[in-house]
Order: structure tokens, then sequence, then C-alpha cells
């Protein structure tokens, strides 16, 4: 078929006779398409896209897999922090961690938080919970059959287990947690899923399993295949309860020396923690009893590739302390974080990079060890800001850091 250039296109689609969805199709390339796009909106609108025309990645690449009607990209400056000390099941060592944000002082503060944390010894850090969840939503003819219904389920697990992990070489399904209301019934179907953070490899393996059941039990009628019990992008308590994705934990034990050296004591950090971290968040009902999870997390999620709307469950989370006669006990629990060294965004050039920093870029070997070695530095990574931001309060430093770092003129 004959091509069309990007100038042909571009006045096609000014005269209404191509749409812009259209172009990679017209011109047989995604990078002309991205041309044509951008060149169309630039006399649309009167202006010029030169920095968002100017990229690495390749669209013949990344059309169909992670963007529509891609005009260019947009960049956030990467800063690195560390190297922190982390002693994981999985991430064993000294690492760097980038960081990609536009907020003055954040990789500053995630930076002085890593070298206490190494000088103290390191971060432990174990993932003690790994599964990705999709719940499907059945509606029933009446409460007892929804009941009836969940005792088949768990009666016909292997079945559908086996017809979920037909879609799938890395997917497993682990368990099926039903919840009724009514005549509602959602299965929390939970899988591991190596390497990828696994949303996708999950909701394909669940439509299968929900095919599965339907067929087989015909009372049972498919209303939604995300029944929001999953849950995704959205603040919750079940993630927050029953995990999602990686529940990993970190924990540190901070020279008493170390504090005093900067004009703190083990018990003010802990008096900030108690205080704020705990207590004004139980009063404000919030789903973060730390810090700012959702610092670290969004800048690391950035820099990787992870689907950044993953930040809202993924930064919930708890950081507890204790004032020991040696120093400030720290830890952090995050009990839905979302990662992958597979899929999404993390094949993206600069991304890929990012994760090779850390020694996790791609597949793990055997398979999932990469993500959960990912998982145990990005804990790390958070328990260092969460103590420099306390111990920041507690010197009532944030404020000038935050003029001193944010605000060059
Ligand atoms: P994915 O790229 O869709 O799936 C991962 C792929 O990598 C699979 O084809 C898998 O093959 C393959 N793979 C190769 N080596 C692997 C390894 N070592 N471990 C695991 N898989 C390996 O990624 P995903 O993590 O499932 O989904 C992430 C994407 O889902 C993101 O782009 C995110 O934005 C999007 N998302 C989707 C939904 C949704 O409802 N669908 C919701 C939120 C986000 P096998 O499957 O054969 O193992």
């Amino acid at each position: 078929m004959l091509r069309m250039e990007v100038d042909e296109a571009v006045g096609l689609v000014e005269q209404g006779k191509l749409k812009l969805y259209e172009l990679e199709k017209a011109l047989g390339d995604a990078n002309k398409a991205v041309e044509a796009r951008r060149r169309f909106l630039e006399r649309r609108l009167g202006l010029e896209l030169k920095a968002i025309g100017s990229t690495v990645i390749d669209f013949n690449k990344v059309v169909g897999r992670n963007i529509e009607n891609p005009i260019g990209a947009v960049q956030i400056p990467v800063g690195v922090a560390g190297p922190i000390k982390v002693e994981g099941e999985y991430a064993k060592g000294l690492f760097y961690v980038p960081l990609a944000t536009t907020e003055g002082a954040l990789v500053a503060s995630v930076n002085r938080g890593m070298k206490l944390v190494t000088e103290s010894g390191g971060a432990r850090a174990r993932v003690f919970r790994d599964g990705m969840a999709r719940a499907p939503l059945f509606k029933l003819p009446s409460l007892i059959d929804a009941v009836d219904f969940v005792r088949w389920v768990q009666e016909h697990f292997e079945e559908i287990k086996r017809a979920a992990e037909s879609t799938t070489r890395h997917g497993r399904l682990k368990e099926v947690q039903p919840f009724i209301v009514g005549d509602n019934v959602w299965l929390r179907f939970v899988f591991s899923t190596g390497d990828a953070m696994g949303m996708n490899m999950a909701t394909i393996a669940s439509e299968a399993a929900a095919k599965y059941i339907e067929e087989h039990y015909p009372k049972a009628r498919l209303v939604a295949l995300s029944g929001n019990m999953c849950v995704d992008k959205k603040p919750n308590a079940v993630n927050f309860l029953m995990g999602r994705g990686k529940t990993v934990v970190a924990e540190a034990l901070i020279g008493r020396a170390l504090l005093e050296g900067m004009g703190v004591t083990p018990e003010a950090v802990h008096e900030v923690n108690v205080r704020k971290n705990l207590l004004g968040s139980a009063l404000a009902h919030s789903y973060g009893f730390n810090a700012h999870f959702a610092n670290i997390i969004t800048a690391i999620f950035l820099a990787t590739g992870q689907d950044a709307a993953q930040v809202v469950e993924s930064s919930m989370g708890i950081t507890w302390t204790e004032a020991r006669p040696e120093g400030l006990y720290i830890s952090v629990y995050l009990p839905s974080l979302e990662v992958g060294t597979v899929g999404g965004g993390t094949g993206l050039p600069t991304q890929r990079e990012a994760l090779a920093m850390m020694g996790v870029a791609g597949s793990g070997d055997p398979p999932g060890t990469n993500a959960l070695k990912f998982a145990e530095i990005v804990a790390a990574a958070v328990l260092a800001g969460e103590l420099n931001l306390i111990v920041a309060l507690a010197r009532n430093e944030l404020a000038k850091a935050h003029q001193a770092l944010g605000r060059a003129k």
C-alpha cells in the first residue's frame, strides 16, 4: 500500500478527512504519526511543541502497548539518592536509587536519610505477602444462592485455577477471597505474577476464570470483571489489611550518637512520630500513618515506569518508631506496594536504565526475584525518607530546607 507523507497527512487531518488516531495506520510509522499529530496541534494552537517533541522514545515500540495518540514525551528531572545499604532476602548490598521529581529538597532529604541508615548498619527488608488481586462481581438470584455459590467456588478451586492460568506463563492463582452483600458476590482472585506488577495479567486470567464460572454455574451472572474490591487506584481498607502487590517491611536502628551529632535525640524523633504520624493520622482518619511515603513512592514509580496511579494504594502504610538506649528503632510497613520490573512502562528506555541502576531490569532468575528485590529496595528508600523527614521536624528545619532547596532564584 502506498504510504502518505507527514505533510499530506497533516493536511488531511486539517480537512477533517483523517482522524488524529488514524495517523499511525495512514503513515505506517508511529514516529511519523507523532510528528504529524504534533504539527497539526502546533498549527491549530499557534504554538511550538519543540520540547515535547524531544525524546529518545521509539514510538513504534510503545504504540499499542503504552500510549494512544502520542505527541511526544514530557521530561521529569531524575536525581539519585544513596547509596543505601539494604539487607533484604533478595536485595543485598549498596544501592543507588533514582528519584524522578520536580519537588526541590526531596532527593536531598532521601539522600540524607539513606546516609543515616547506611552509617547505622543498613536497613533490613522483607516481602512477607505477594499477590495481585482482581475481584469480579457476580449477581446471584438470592442471598442463599450467593452462599451456595461461594461454597461451589471453594470446592472447584482447582478447575477455576486451571482456567485462569491457561492465559499466562507466570501468573498463578493463589487464592479466592469471597465477599457477599445481599445477592452480590465478589470473588477477590489473588495471583502471583512473577516480575510483573501483574494488573493486566490478573485481569486477563480473571476473565478466563469468570467465563469458566459462568459456563459451569449458570445461576451466577458476571456484573463486572472488576467489582472494586480488588482494589485498584482508590484509597481503601481492603488492601491495607489483606495486601495487594507486595506487602513489604523494612527496619533500621539509627545510632544514638549519629542523631545526637545532628542535635536531636531518639526520644525527640520518636515523639514526633507518635504524635504526628500515629495520633495526627488517627485524628485525620488517614490511610497514611506516615510522614510522606507518597513522595518517595511517586518519585521511584515515575523513574522506573510503574503505573503512577497506583501510588494511591502503594503509599498507604505505617511508620513505627521506638526510642531505645542504643538509638532510634524505625520501621515502615507498606501493605500494598504494586511494583514490577517487566511489563507496563518498565521497558521504556529511560525507565529501564533506572531499573538497571538497581540491578532489577527485566526478568529475574528465577522469575519473580527481580520484583521482590525491587520491592525491598523501595521499602528501604521509603524508610530513609521517613527517617529524614521526622528528624527534620524534630530539628524544626522543614521550612528552612524547602526555602533553600525549593525556591532557588
Ligand atoms: P503486562 O506487560 O501486561 O504483562 C506482563 C507480560 O510479561 C506478560 O505477557 C508475561 O507473560 C510477560 N513476562 C515475561 N517475563 C516475565 C516475568 N519474569 N514475570 C512476569 N511476566 C513476565 O504487565 P502487567 O504487569 O500484567 O500489567 C501492567 C500494565 O497493566 C501496566 O501498563 C498498567 O498500567 C496496566 N493496568 C491494567 C489494568 C487492567 O485492568 N487491565 C489496570 C491497571 C493497570 P505471561 O503472562 O505469559 O507470563
